[in-house]
């Protein structure tokens, strides 16, 4: 399937913006692109770009931790049977046993680097979350994980004298010649417009949350690497399955914070307005089902109790261990006057993180000749349609080093070449009728929301589809300043597949609830929806 785009979102050429040359450029600085930064032979030059700063990433809020076989009572086999349990079928078993084979090494690694991950009596401490059969989930700073391990990645990357960060920048296409990646063209408030020529180019611009009104992601998660890579000619693929977070903080005025899964590890209980805990109506495994089970039976109880959430429930537990397990969690509340060991938390579901994007190989190779990606943004194979919680971190410190190591290989072949190219851009209808942006935005988010969230069927993903083609056809062909409107024309572009994909798929399975086709169909539907210009 395909949809029609324009190949640029806005006009160049290259005798009117700067240029730049790099050996390897990374597009985004969360964990996966740091970590392949630093896998970047050090006599290789190294461009690192993100579009706010450098803090501001999905990674640096992560919570819970990173999944990784330490105890020696639990077996490396055993976590990629209850990765595979979590994601189905289209979890790709040799993705999964390398992924989950290297995990301890990448923790090793880490903790080399200089992270602090939290310990009992001298020994990491291993939490249990969702869906894990074993307590193998190593965390920092209580519930603050991706915040301690960031601190260490940007601190490395500073001391590195091949790498460059570039904040506040913003990417906005891949440049391509003869279909192989060249580069990017990115632009920032002090340069405009800049070519930035590659030998090879790593897309690691992790999720879309933002796509929903109700979401855990920050600001900078607009899907834009997918919608870039789409334009440039990479694949897409499982872009109907994005995970919606069971326990996000719903107060009114407040951020949507995210209430880590790991509290039900520690023996949280969900209750519903009227103090029922209900999961053990819904599924034998209770709290520590996995993410979608526990989504749908929140909303199916928020419905059945006519209210807008439902609450998470630790004041049964120890006061102490609570308050040292989750200081962050517990800070949030506060400001809201909670306090998590006296008081409910509100929560409800929202849009966490996207298991389609980019597909790539067992080595981060995108379709494009010179173009790797790594992270949230990919579709490799791990997740399957449904993410096991605490994977995503130990995905990203795996494809990162193998991707920032393959292109670094790759890049020191190719002789240097300081010369710009020209790469054909059409011409723009200039539409000059002002655009209300945030109020499109608004609309898209809240859309999302309502029909291609948690539940989905086919009239409600038809009647998305035909207003976001409306949408589509003002806002695609125009051409805009700032980052403002290309991001919305990178979440236009990035719902449209998303709904795309959820009506193809006639089936329930992993983070994709049908209401119209309420089960699994092997039979028919054992295969990936994919998606190439
Ligand atoms: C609240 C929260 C808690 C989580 N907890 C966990 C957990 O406990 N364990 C776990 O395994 N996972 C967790 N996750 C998921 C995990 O954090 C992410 O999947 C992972 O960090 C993604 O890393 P990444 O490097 O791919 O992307 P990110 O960390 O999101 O980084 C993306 C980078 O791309 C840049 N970028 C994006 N678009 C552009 C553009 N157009 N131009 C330039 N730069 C751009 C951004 O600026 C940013 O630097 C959590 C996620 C959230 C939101």
């Amino acid at each position: 399937m395909s949809l029609t785009v324009p190949r640029f979102l806005v006009p160049f050429h290259p005798k009117s913006v700067p240029h730049f040359f790099t050996d390897v450029l990374v597009i985004g600085g969360g964990l996966a692109g740091l970590r392949a930064a630093l896998a970047v032979d050090p006599k290789l030059s190294v461009v690192v770009i993100v579009k706010q700063e450098i803090k501001e990433s999905n990674s640096n809020y992560a919570q819970g931790g990173v999944a990784a076989v330490i105890d020696p009572d639990d077996r490396v086999e055993d976590h990629a049977a209850d990765t595979v349990e979590a994601g189905g079928t289209l979890c790709d078993p040799e993705v999964v046993e390398r992924v989950v084979s290297e995990a301890p090494s990448r923790i090793r690694e880490l903790i080399d680097w200089g992270t602090h991950f939290d310990k009992v009596g001298g020994q990491l401490a291993l939490g249990r979350e969702g869906g894990h059969g074993h307590r193998r989930i190593v965390h920092a700073l209580g519930d603050a994980t991706g915040r301690e391990i960031m601190r260490v990645m940007i601190l490395n990357v500073e001391q590195a004298r091949n790498i460059e960060v570039w904040e506040n920048t913003f990417t906005l296409d891949l440049l391509t010649l003869d279909g192989a990646c060249r580069g990017a063209l990115v632009w920032n408030g002090r340069h405009g417009k800049t070519m930035v020529w590659a030998k090879q180019t790593i897309l690691a611009t992790g999720g879309a949350g933002q796509l929903y009104r109700e979401t855990t992601n920050p600001d900078v998660a607009t899907g834009d690497g997918m919608a870039m890579a789409y334009r440039a000619g990479a694949e897409l693929r499982d872009m109907e399955f994005m995970q919606f977070h069971p326990t996000v903080l719903y107060i009114a005025g407040g951020s949507r914070s995210l209430i880590s899964e790991a509290t039900r590890g520690e023996g949280a209980w969900l209750v519903d307005r009227h103090g029922h805990r209900f999961m053990p109506d819904y599924d034998p495994r209770a709290e520590l089902a996995p993410r979608d089970v526990v989504s749908l039976a929140i909303v199916s109880q928020m419905e059945k109790t006519r209210h807008p959430n439902v609450y998470l429930d630790l004041t049964h537990l120890d006061r102490k261990r609570v308050l040292s397990r989750f200081p962050g969690i517990a800070a949030v509340c506060a400001e809201f006057d909670l306090d998590i060991t006296r008081d409910r938390i509100p929560v409800r579901p929202g849009a966490h993180y996207m298991m389609g994007g980019v597909t790539v190989d067992l080595e981060g190779r995108t379709l494009v000749p010179n173009l790797w990606a790594a992270g949230e943004v990919t579709a490799t194979g791990l997740h399957g349609a449904n993410r096991l919680a605490s994977n995503s971190l130990l995905e990203a410190l795996v494809y990162g080093a193998h991707t920032g190591e393959r292109a670094s290989l790759a890049a020191a072949e190719v002789r240097d070449d300081f010369a710009a190219s020209v790469i054909e851009n059409p011409r723009f209808d200039v539409l000059t009728e002002p655009l209300h942006l945030a109020d499109i935005r608004n609309s898209l988010q809240s859309l999302m929301w309502r029909s291609v969230g948690v539940r989905r069927d086919a009239e409600g993903l038809q009647e998305a589809l035909e207003s976001i083609n409306h949408w589509c056809r003002y806002v695609l062909p125009r051409q805009f300043a700032d980052p403002t409107g290309w991001e919305l024309q990178n979440m236009l572009c990035v719902s449209r597949l998303m709904i795309e994909a959820a009506l193809e798929r006639e089936e329930t399975r992993g983070a994709q609830f049908r209401l119209d086709f309420p089960q699994i169909d092997e039979t028919h539907w054992h295969r990936h929806i994919t998606f190439r210009r």
